[in-house]
């Protein structure tokens, strides 16, 4: 459970079994419990003093041992073609992370964030660029959710993605705990199909997640069919290569049978040709899994570029041909930067958007 520098616990972190558990230790009624939970999900209580049908002394006692997460809204940028919402949040240490939320009609997904940077450097995605920083806590993954929640114009939130800055499955405890936050009927009471992982193929992630009963999806980041160019676009690659991480996949979908999708970046001339699109076709099938074909973003540098719409379309009949369920998926907040492989930490990288 995460403790801040003067070692107290995490409400955020916690479960409303575990707060429970807190305090029936402390002798104090059920109810009491059931209010805390309540403030933090029901009233988006930032603070113990914000609870004020809990008696003042009980407040200040309560805050000797516990504290809120409450991460803050540097910079929120708003997209002109589809009101996507990119925020960047200030962690205590000073840190930063960005959140992007989605708006549909009458309701939302947002996509969090699991650490400060990454350390798989992949050479399409900005989060990586910087290297890793360090783990977010289980607060601060769920508070990000938190602000989705309580946003203004986002509308019921029915959808979390874990596929913000850094890989979830390598940060694996403080990302589980707050999947279950997700899912608990007393916290944002999600639908067990409403929480998606994203991996890069971190291949002792996926079994770690195999052999887990955490019910989520798993999104797999594919981006190319083999090895070589795998590698030169995904370093982690060259240590978790396709074999085992498709294995890995392979073992979730006959242990949990978990729903799998794989994310298919389209860069012209990398890995848009016909034949990797049937080694696709190849792959998905034998894994069951739906592909999600994204257009490339610019990022960075600007060395990919989106192939034209045709052979895109080319490349989804080519899945559809052979049995695959495949779609070109909308990229959303472009104009401000919040699609896939734009997010990035301010304080990491010199030219943040
Ligand atoms: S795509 Fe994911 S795993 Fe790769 S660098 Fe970006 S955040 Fe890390």
């Amino acid at each position: 459970m995460a403790q801040n520098s003067a070692k107290k616990l995490d409400l955020l972190g916690m479960l409303p079994e575990e707060i429970s558990e807190l305090m029936a230790r402390r002798g104090l009624e059920a109810y009491r419990s059931a209010q805390v939970t309540e403030w933090l999900y029901q009233h988006n209580a930032r603070s113990l003093d914000a609870m004020t049908n809990l008696p003042k002394r009980l407040r200040d006692e309560l805050a000797e041992e516990l504290f809120i997460t409450d991460i803050r809204a540097l910079k929120v940028q708003v997209s002109q073609r589809d009101r996507t919402k990119k925020i960047l949040f200030e962690l205590s240490d000073g840190m930063t992370v960005e959140t992007v939320l989605m708006p549909e009609a009458g309701h939302s997904t947002v996509c969090v964030s699991t650490q400060v940077g990454c350390a798989f450097g992949c050479v399409f995605c900005a989060s990586g660029a910087g290297g890793l920083a360090r783990n977010l806590s289980t607060g601060e993954i769920v508070d990000q959710a938190r602000w989705a929640q309580y946003d203004p114009d986002a509308g019921r939130l029915t959808n979390i993605v874990l596929m913000g800055m850094g890989e979830p499955l390598a940060n694996y405890e403080a990302t589980a705990k707050a999947v279950r936050i997700f899912i608990h009927e007393r916290c944002f009471a999600l639908g067990k199909r409403r929480v998606t992982i994203s991996t890069a193929g971190y291949a002792p992630g996926i079994r770690r997640l195999a052999d887990d009963d955490l019910p989520v999806r798993l999104a797999l980041s594919l981006h190319a069919t083999d090895n070589k160019t795998r590698s030169r676009l995904m370093p982690i690659n060259r240590k978790y290569p396709l074999e085992e991480t498709l294995d890995a996949c392979r073992l979730l979908a006959r242990n949990r049978r978990t729903p799998l999708t794989i994310e298919y970046m389209l860069m012209r001339d990398v890995n848009d040709s016909l034949p990797e699109a049937a080694k696709l076709a190849k792959i998905s099938l034998s894994l069951d899994a739906k592909v999600n074909l994204i257009e490339c973003n610019p990022v960075l540098s600007g060395r990919f570029a989106a192939p034209p719409r045709e052979r895109i379309l080319r490349f989804q009949a080519t899945l559809r041909n052979a049995g695959v369920l495949a779609f070109i998926r909308r990229s959303r907040g472009l104009d401000v930067e919040g699609a896939c492989g734009q997010l990035r930490n301010a304080g990491l990288v010199a030219d943040s958007g």
